[in-house]
């Protein structure tokens, strides 16, 4: 029924320049969300406009729900082109368009037409007026309500015709590639996953990078890291994912520092290590999962003690989220079943007892000197040893 469709983005922040380089980008993400669709397609733009045209024979479910993760589309309409020829045609495929996606309906309508070509002979009122006439003559179910119409007929005269009706709304955001890189550290849990996610909506191509430490975890715990990935890639785009082995830095902070301090060391250096990847590739911050309180080494006085050893910004969009609300994202995104999966990211025996809630920073710095040159070593071959691949959609 539809071989094109009109792809409407958002222009708030997108004035002057700006505007130039969020649609290319746009086009440039919607080609990619569009390769692994059945079908050829041609992504063209034009004058404030993005269409998506059908080449040949495609799958409309496929290709509506891969444009449906694009940042950056607002809403895509099914849209029928047609030659401008005139009233009388305009008129007789107005008719069709109505009779072929609302067959036997009885629906609400109303018409809303633009004239953005003024030769036409008629105005936009007239053209509403005649055209909604002629609706009623030939539909006998429908009937006109201009406040809340069931179906909302756009019909806009340019160079050629659209005829469209139909909006089904896209993630809204801005899209990937247009606002800089950022290192997200991925975990395998709820969290991290939806923050990679609400940061790549901002524009951000995002990097990852995971802490494993075999064998004390599994190699199916790091296959869930790569399968979340994966899923939030069908939104962000390829993702470079480092898998850091912790193992050895785990086992000489437990070793040589006091148990409670444990989690907040831990993850000074997990934090040192994801910075040391995010300076190699530019990236202008780190992301991680964390919101205030959801455990000890979330409270704010953990946060500014893992916070005190970077150097980027560090980017938390879930910070102020209860964990109902982080669930609900989760779903939606469909990385929760993949999260809930019962493999630990991080080994029970690392985890202290009663950790500190309230680590003081001078005390956390004074048992880190502890650690002395050997976990510059242990640093310098973790990093050395990080493997590193490109994770794509499935
Ligand atoms: P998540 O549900 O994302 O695992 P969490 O509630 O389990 O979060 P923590 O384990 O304290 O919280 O981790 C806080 C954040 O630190 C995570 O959201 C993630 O960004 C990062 N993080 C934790 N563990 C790892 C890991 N093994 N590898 C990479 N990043 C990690
Ligand atoms: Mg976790």
């Amino acid at each position: 029924m539809f071989r094109l469709f009109l792809i409407k983005y958002g222009e708030i922040g997108i004035k002057g320049k700006n505007r130039h380089v969020f649609e290319e980008a746009l086009v440039r993400q919607i080609e990619h969300a569009l390769k692994p669709v059945e079908g050829e397609f041609a992504v063209s733009q034009e004058r404030g406009r993005i269409y998506v045209e059908a080449l040949g024979d495609y799958d409309y479910e496929e290709t509506v729900q891969a444009l449906s993760r694009v940042f950056g589309i607002v809403a895509i309409c099914p849209m029928w082109q047609v030659e401008e020829q005139g009233f009388e045609q305009l008129a007789s495929d107005v008719l069709s368009y109505m009779k072929e996606v609302y067959p036997d309906s009885r629906k609400s309508f109303k018409v809303s037409s633009r004239r953005a070509n003024k030769a036409f002979p008629m105005d936009s009122q007239e053209i509403n007026a005649e055209l909604g006439g002629r609706i009623l003559e030939a539909c006998p179910g429908m009937h006109v309500d201009v406040h809340h119409p069931d179906i909302m007929l756009y019909v806009e005269i340019r160079s050629k015709v659209n005829i469209y009706s139909m909006s089904i709304p896209g993630p809204g955001g801005m899209p990937v590639g247009t606002a800089g890189r950022a290192m997200l550290l991925l975990s395998g849990g709820i969290d991290s996953p939806v923050a990679g996610h609400m940061i790549a909506k901002r524009g951000v191509t995002i990097e990852a990078t995971y802490f494993h430490a075999p064998p004390y975890t599994s190699e199916r715990a790091k296959q869930k890291v790569v399968d979340l990935a994966k899923i939030v890639a069908r939104y962000s785009g390829p993702i470079k994912l480092n898998i850091v082995n912790f193992t050895d830095i785990q086992l000489y902070i437990y070793d040589q520092c006091p148990h409670d301090e444990l989690t907040i060391i831990m993850r000074r250096y997990m934090m040192r290590i994801a910075e040391h990847f995010a300076k190699e590739d530019k990236c202008l911050g780190l992301v991680t999962g964390e919101s205030i309180g959801q455990v000890a080494s979330q409270t704010m006085h953990s946060l500014a003690a893992t916070n005190e050893v970077c150097t980027l910004p560090v980017y938390r969009p879930l910070i102020a989220f209860d964990k109902n609300d982080i669930i609900a994202i989760s779903e939606k995104i469909d990385t929760y079943e993949t999260s809930i999966q019962p493999y630990e990211d991080c080994c029970t025996i690392f985890v202290a007892k009663h950790p500190v809630t309230k680590p003081n920073l001078n005390v956390i710095r004074r048992s880190e000197r502890h650690l002395e040159e050997k976990i510059d070593e242990l640093v310098k071959t973790a990093i050395e040893t990080t493997e590193t691949i490109l994770v794509e959609a499935e």
